[in-house]
């Protein structure tokens, strides 16, 4: 192996190729839940780089883990532990490429961090609308590998909605230049969007035409205040009647979501602490006045409906990110309450209603005292149905015990209802057993022959996704 590690240092330098000391911020994933070993951690700082090191990986038979900022909830990023996988990190490959304003388009690499890439949208007066609470740190190649969603889904799509083109380095260690930033392409297989949610085992994509849109003039958050999930569903039904392409944004937390948030970041203020459903809308208008008259009316004849029981918009820009700051501390709080299973479900929003109801009873039989994170998406019809051990117990007990059982109960239900076991987060090597007990066989066949025409020799983050 040290041919290898020599042959690695020589293409993209020896400062890139990190074989000993503390790698476990590559090796270990955001929810500590995965810790491989990996034989080196090579950083490529272009796509030639990338192409050299597939190259010189295949040669050796030795099979290659992408990672961009290492926040995917599946643990498909890291490496086995086997010590015998090269961790890809495309962290140093940040540059913008170029931004095409008439075009609406920016095209990047993949190592660019989600947040720079809105920063630079919104100093060209435009906007990269794809949000999530990890943008601090998740990079735009691991957002299109996993095909993220976030808060903006509703209006805007999620991420292969946002992208036009991509440039991929195929496991032959072949650069695919298909950086497109045309809307419309009809020349035969869409491969870009065979690489997109393609969690790295397809290929390593290294840049990116994204799609931009103008900027709304003026944005508008508000909080309400429901009493069930029913009254949630009403009030997005009445919210998208009203607002149309104006909703921009509609996400559900429930009382104990937002205890935990209390619990464990103090400071944030929660203002409608008594709620027993939370819900955040999100409104684009021209400007400021007609958004807030908009956002006001519709809160104000959800009210007299009985929908919503209280309501408060913001009043200004920092009121608005401190109501956003209270949804995304809720996957913090959790991690910092401890480990827990995480489901990531979608469901046609009218089936939500029933789902929560039945199966908050059914899971409290099955483990008396389990604590139930319900928060998400609503108007993607997607839940984040996270479930806690009971107070005081221990999460890895709770999780060897019960996690397969409650499991199979959430996504029995889901999938009764016509939904999906995951929404937004991948399959990872979290859920790659649900995949090939879940999907149809027919469905896999396929996917198995695409794996098979284009890794042939299962180098790509092999045993993720399809398993082994
Ligand atoms: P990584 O974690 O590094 O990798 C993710 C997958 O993509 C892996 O399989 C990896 O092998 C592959 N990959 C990475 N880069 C490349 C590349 N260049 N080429 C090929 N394959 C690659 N997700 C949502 O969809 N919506 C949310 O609202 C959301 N909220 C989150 C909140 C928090 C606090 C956290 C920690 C995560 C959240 N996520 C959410 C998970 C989300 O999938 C990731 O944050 C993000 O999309 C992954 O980007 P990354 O650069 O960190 O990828």
């Amino acid at each position: 192996m040290t041919t290898l590690l020599d042959a690695l240092r020589a293409t993209v330098g020896a400062a890139h190729v990190l074989h000993d000391g503390d790698l476990s911020a590559y090796e270990v994933d955001w929810r500590k839940r995965y810790r491989g070993r990996a034989l080196a951690v090579v950083r490529p700082g272009s796509t030639a780089e990338v192409a050299a090191v597939v190259r010189l990986c295949r040669e050796h038979g030795t099979s290659l883990v992408p990672q961009g900022g290492n926040t995917g909830l599946v643990g498909g990023g890291v490496p086995d532990d086997s010590g015998r996988q090269v961790l890809l990190s495309l962290g140093r490959m940040q540059r913008i490429r170029q931004i095409d304003a008439d075009n609406l388009t920016l095209t990047a690499e993949a190592g660019c961090v989600l947040q720079t890439l809105q920063q630079a949208a919104g100093e060209a007066g435009l906007l990269f609308p794809l949000s999530l609470a990890a943008e601090g740190s998740c990079t735009i190649g691991g957002n299109l590998a996993s095909n993220a969603g976030g808060t903006q889904v509703l209006r805007y799509g999620n991420a292969r909605e946002l992208c036009l083109g991509l440039e991929v380095v195929t496991p032959q260690g072949e650069v695919w230049d298909g950086l497109s930033g045309l809307r419309k392409d009809n020349t035969g297989y869409d491969l870009r969007d065979l690489f997109i949610g393609s969690e790295g085992t397809l290929g390593v994509i290294t840049a990116a035409t994204l799609k931009l849109h103008p900027r709304p003039g003026a944005t508008m958050t508000a909080l309400a205040a429901c009493g069930s999930i029913e009254a949630c569903v009403a009030l997005l039904r009445r919210a998208r009647q009203r607002l149309d392409a104006g909703l921009t944004g509609f996400e559900v937390m429930e009382r104990f979501a937002l205890d935990l948030v209390a619990k464990h970041f103090s400071t944030l203020p929660q203002p409608l602490p008594a709620a027993r459903w939370t819900v955040l809308l999100e409104l684009a208008a021209p400007d400021e006045a007609q958004a807030r008259a908009l956002l006001e009316a519709v809160l104000g004849e959800a009210l007299e409906s009985g929908e919503v029981d209280d309501a408060v918009v913001a009043e200004s820009l920092a009121q608005s990110q401190a109501l956003w700051h209270l949804r995304e501390s809720i996957p913090l709080a959790q991690a910092e309450e401890g480990l827990n299973i995480k489901n990531d479900i979608a469901l046609p929003v009218s089936a939500i209603p029933g789902f929560v109801t039945e199966m908050a009873d059914t899971l409290r039989a099955l483990v008396p005292g389990i604590r139930l994170v319900t928060f998400g998406h609503l108007g993607d019809g997607n839940l984040h149905y996270n479930l806690q051990a009971p107070q005081g117990e221990s999460a890895a007990a709770f999780l060897a015990q019960h996690e397969a059982a409650l499991n199979q109960r959430v996504y029995d239900a889901v999938m009764a209802r016509g939904g999906s076991f995951s929404a937004e987060h991948g399959i990872g090597a979290l859920k790659r057993g649900e995949l090939a007990r879940r999907k149809s066989p027919v469905a896999l066949g396929m996917m198995r022959a695409i794996k098979q025409a284009l890794d042939p020799d299962g180098l790509m983050n092999p045993g993720r996704l399809l398993g082994p």
